[in-house]
């Protein structure tokens, strides 16, 4: 049994938070930063000269030799830069260590090789990142030793973002100036801020190290592109909340210590459906904060996996057959004196605010599902969604019944007189407690569904970055809290007009509710019917970026101008080529050099066998018919293989990027579909000692 650990004296330990800047920072500086933190603005020269002295000081005590500003270029995972603080020898060799509040607030890495779209080209090659004071810095400890992390903004010398934080950042301005506005309108004159609160839940799986070692799939995919299904998948789902096995609980303690002392408040674990996957939720926190620290529960998944022998496995869809991986994105609005605005309380039909905001939800998610969709698209994430495992890839709202029959009275009467109640649970033992059912059972299927005091939008990918789901989201509700605002700051009879409105958004944007079957065909030909858009890859979400709605909105929240827009949307098609190139090299790879040559030696043995039993005048016929099978599963292998090549060549030729995502799609992507499957075939007919990698079987159970 490994050693105990304490919460609370750990918690944190890594990290220079408020309480250590009070400890180390002279009042007027401290007050300086909490004042900059709350109410945003910059540091003087003076007083960022003195936070980043303490802030080293604080780091080289802790055993710190870098520092590095940290920041989410547009690869969607996180980049970094060491420098160390050593900056002078003294006379007698002395080193003197020192970190000034430039190198604190404004960092110029060598940008060139990130992704911006043609950005940087069309403007200035520089790139710089920028304190973001609201993200505490921390301590990263690694084989490198350890190294004070700043988390930082990502712009390019004319302001346009090359990251993911600058946009998120932008889109919790905008939120909050005009959910202030609604509450100022609802009598509300005591918040000064209203936050966007978030909590993601992160899927993720575990194998063997060594395993996954003799897998090119693996190593330079995250996912297997070959593989039979064992004889036991997720059918039985006695994986889900099942007993933690010895080696992953361990791992899992170790994830969870190294994530405390970095201060992210992770609070659940649990298994998943599939076996091998498991789940980890933190304490929702401030979006970028809880951004930030999902970046960071990733890096330290990948990190203590790897000391306990096993590789964590990030990607949508590593197994084909058992279900993949996503990330719930948990969203609310809460207000900086403690006020979820997402809150129905006890009875919502009385609850007003509450009923005006969640039409404005309504409103934005129906007017920008498109949107939306796209803020969770990925290449890995084309694998789930809408593959009854995952959320359809149509956006729509469940509300739950009480809500529903809520929002029913509101659009038939313009009032709503009750509210459905829970009721008591029973149970039928008499010794177990009875209690208050939740008024709303819930629903799974939904990729955006109101659980109780928050939105959980529930298509975002387990790998994905979660600041451009937050990013839209805020946006789209910025802009409907906006046109409602106009409305109402201008209303003769407040009242009346909240009513008006409120009838009309509901009544207009009621088809986006749907509290059925999400994996039924009969909701794709509903949605269909309502006129709810359908997209299905990432490359088709990727337009939806620069169509005139959506400048209008991202430039009127000043959260994207319109060439930052085409930037990410061409870093999408650059991105989905690229990444559809290296699994079909990968394919090409193994099944020529290993795939082909095992099944080839086992049917040479299998044909040395057949005529040794000719020989010994026993029945050869299930011998020859097994060669057979094997040897026309091989010669469609070879075709579908050659096949690939070829198509690989071709895509090699073209030069616009939007045509290459496309090619990759729709002609490059059905053949390596074609040349898996002879070779899983083939898996199931060929000796088991005789295959080159291990198995689905020895992945998932063995591991
Ligand atoms: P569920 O079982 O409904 O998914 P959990 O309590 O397990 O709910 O919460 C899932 C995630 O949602 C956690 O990260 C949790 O902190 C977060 N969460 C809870 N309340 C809120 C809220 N008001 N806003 C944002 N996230 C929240
Ligand atoms: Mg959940």
């Amino acid at each position: 049994m490994s050693s105990k650990v304490n919460v609370e004296e750990i918690f944190g330990q890594n990290v220079f938070t408020i309480a250590k800047m009070r400890e180390r920072l002279p009042k007027n500086v401290y007050n300086e930063v909490v004042n900059v933190i709350e109410h945003g603005g910059t540091l003087s020269k003076e007083s960022a000269d003195v936070v980043a002295n303490a802030m080293k000081n604080w780091a080289v005590e802790n055993g710190a030799t870098h520092f590095t500003h940290w920041f989410q270029p547009l690869t969607g995972i996180t980049a970094e830069k060491h420098d160390s603080f050593v900056t002078n020898a003294e006379s007698d060799g002395h080193m003197i260590t020192s970190f000034s509040g430039k190198e604190l607030i404004k960092g110029e890495p060598d940008a060139s090789s990130f992704p911006s779209g043609g950005l940087r080209a069309t403007f200035e090659a520089r790139g710089y990142t920028t304190w973001d004071i609201t993200s505490p810095a921390f301590l990263k400890e690694s084989g490198a030793g350890v190294t004070l992390c700043i988390p930082t903004a990502f712009c390019s010398y004319t302001g346009e973002a090359l990251d993911k934080k600058t946009p998120l950042l932008r889109s919790m301005e905008a939120v909050n100036k005009q959910a202030l506005r609604i509450i100022r309108l609802f009598g509300n004159d005591r918040s000064t801020k209203v936050n966007v609160s978030v909590g993601p839940e992160q899927e993720y799986f575990l194998v063997d190290w060594d395993k996954s070692m003799k897998r090119e799939d693996l190593i330079f995919t995250g996912r297997t592109l070959f593989g039979a299904m064992p004889p036991k998948g997720q059918e039985m789902e006695d994986h889900y909340f099942g007993v933690i096995r010895e080696r992953v609980g361990e791992f899992m303690k170790d994830l969870n210590t190294e994530l405390w002392k970095l201060g992210v408040p992770d609070k659940t674990q649990h298994n998943e459906v599939a076996p091998g996957q498991h789940e980890l939720a933190p304490i929702y926190e401030t979006a970028n904060i809880a951004v930030d620290h999902n970046q960071i529960i990733m890096e330290t998944m990948k990190r203590v996996a790897e000391h306990h022998h096993m590789r964590c496995l990030l990607h949508e869809k590593p197994f084909a057959g058992v279900n993949g991986s996503g990330k719930h994105d948990n969203w609310s609005l809460c207000t900086d004196d403690g006020i979820n605005l997402l809150d129905p309380g006890d009875t919502p039909n009385k609850n007003i605010q509450f009923l005006f905001i969640l039409s404005c939800i309504l409103k934005a998610v129906d007017t920008h599902a498109d949107l939306l969709r796209q803020s969770a698209a990925d290449v890995g994430n084309d694998h789930r969604l809408g593959a009854n495992e995952a959320p359809p890839a149509i956006i729509s709202v469940f509300l739950g019944e009480q809500l529903e029959d809520v929002v029913r009275q509101l659009i038939e009467t313009g009032e709503a007189k009750r509210s459905k109640r829970g009721g008591k649970l029973r149970t039928g033992v008499s010794t177990l407690p009875q209690f208050e059912k939740d008024a709303t059972d819930r629903n799974r299927t939904s990729p955006f569904a109101f659980t109780g005091n928050k939105f959980e939008f529930r298509m975002v990918g387990s790998s994905d970055s979660m600041a451009s789901s937050n990013t839209t989201l805020n946006t789209i509700v910025a802009e409907a809290f906006c046109e409602a605002a106009d409305v109402l700051e201008n209303a003769e009879d407040f009242d009346i007009a909240v009513h008006d409105l409120m009838k009309e958004y509901l009544t207009k944007h009621q088809r986006i509710i749907f509290n059925g079957d999400g994996y039924s065909d009969e909701w794709v030909e509903e949605a269909a019917r309502r006129g709810l858009p359908n997209i299905k890859s990432t490359i088709e979400a990727a337009d939806t970026l620069t169509t005139d709605k959506a400048v209008e909105l991202f430039e009127t929240f000043g959260v994207y101008n319109k060439t930052e827009l085409e930037s990410r949307k061409e870093i999408i098609f650059e991105n989905y080529a690229k990444t559809i190139n290296i699994e079909a090299l990968t394919m090409i790879d193994m099944a020529s050099k290993q795939i082909i040559p095992a099944v080839m030696k086992y049917a040479g043995k299998l044909a040395s066998y057949v005529n040794e039993i000719k020989a010994a005048g026993a029945d050869e016929a299930a011998l020859l018919s097994e060669l057979k099978e094997i040897t026309t599963e091989l010669s469609d292998m070879k075709n579908a293989l050659d096949e690939l090549k070829e198509v690989e060549q071709r895509a090699r030729k073209i030069k616009d990027e939007r045509e290459l995502a496309y090619f990759y799609k729709d002609s490059v992507r059905p053949v390596m579909d074609a040349l898996r499957a002879p070779a899983d075939r083939l898996e199931m007919l060929v000796d088991k000692n005789d295959w080159p990698f291990p198995t689905y079987a020895d992945l998932l159970f063995e591991g």
